[in-house]
């Protein structure tokens, strides 16, 4: 049975509405302004299992804080990247789903600096789906964006190196961690054996200075990158936000969830896409006018943002 908080036809008037070019009291045309919010559920549709509480990963046994901190990088360089070329290595076995390229269609049919995507997730799965790297903001960082250790670190007299690449896709990244990448030697981890150490050297390394590349996620105890924190807040902050989309996140971690309720003072319909959207915790959370549609982001899309991304073969 269709409520008003699950109907698509209510939905789609909403969005053709802030879609139709308005104008501003003086006249301007004043193009619709949409923020979303993006979590794991969007990229579970993919079969990509969560690294966090999953024992589909053969390094499950290991201690994350042991893996995913700065102090456990400068332990052991090796064995951190050993884990990430694993990681890097399973997310390029999946593919992105209609959920990803519905977003990545969303941005393309919207006018330049009218849709901001705010993703947690670190998979590559939205930059794989051609999702305009403009519109895209990855809070977490990503598996496949590379920097350089000494940007947190003073050099001997010469400016800290700034060395970032995004979207590096290549597997392995070099020779040392080919048997990590595919998965070989995680056997090992998994029965807690210890791994050969690798040197240094032979790890990724910087072109520009030749130090050594660290993965581009955001660690435990890592803040968020303080420069896209601030462009986030300038967009959030530029004018009235028309629609704020919730997408596969339940949105309990700040700064992510204080998004909505910005986007909420900034005069923003809610809109939840998630499984659990439609549960009693769900609706109890509903605001008057929101939306919550129950189910997975990779069916739902598609058909959510169909006036703007048109009709088509999504799958
Ligand atoms: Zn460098």
């Amino acid at each position: 049975m269709t409520m008003p908080h699950n109907d698509v036809a209510a939905f789609h008037d909403l969005l053709r509405r802030i879609t139709t070019a308005s104008t501003t009291a003086n006249g301007t045309p004043r193009p619709a302004r949409i923020l979303a919010l993006c979590g794991a559920g969007l990229s579970a549709a993919s079969g990509l299992a969560t690294f966090r509480g999953s024992t589909a990963s053969l390094w499950h046994t290991r201690d994350p804080i042991k893996l995913a901190t700065p102090e456990a990088f400068t332990a052991d360089p090796g064995l951190v990247w050993r884990f990430y070329a694993y990681r890097r290595h399973t997310a390029l076995n999946v593919q992105p789903n209609a959920g990803h390229r519905a977003l990545a269609a969303l941005a393309k049919g919207l006018p330049e600096g009218s849709f901001l995507c705010l993703t947690q997730n670190v998979d590559g799965l939205s930059p794989r789906a051609n999702h305009p790297p403009e519109s895209l903001r990855k809070l977490h960082g990503s598996l496949f964006d590379l920097r350089c250790v000494n940007v947190d670190r003073k050099t001997r007299g010469r400016p800290r190196c700034d060395y970032v690449v995004q979207d590096d896709f290549s597997d392995p990244l070099c020779p040392a961690l080919s048997t990590a990448a595919t998965g070989v030697d995680e056997t090992a981890a998994a029965s807690g054996a210890e791994l050969p150490h690798i040197p240094v050297n032979e790890l990724p390394k910087c072109p520009k200075c030749h130090g050594l590349l660290r993965p581009g996620v955001v660690w435990f105890g890592e803040a968020l990158d303080p420069m896209l924190m601030v462009g986030i807040g300038k967009w959030v902050a530029a004018d009235t936000i028309d629609l704020m989309l919730v997408i596969g996140t339940s949105a309990e971690v700040y700064p992510a969830a204080g998004y909505i309720e910005e986007a909420r003072d900034a005069g923003a319909v809610v809109a939840t896409i998630n499984l659990d959207a439609e549960s009693p915790a769900g609706l109890e959370a509903l605001k008057p006018g929101d939306f919550a549609f129950g189910g997975s982001a990779a069916d739902l899309l598609p058909e959510l943002l169909e006036p703007v991304i048109g009709m088509a073969n999504w799958k």
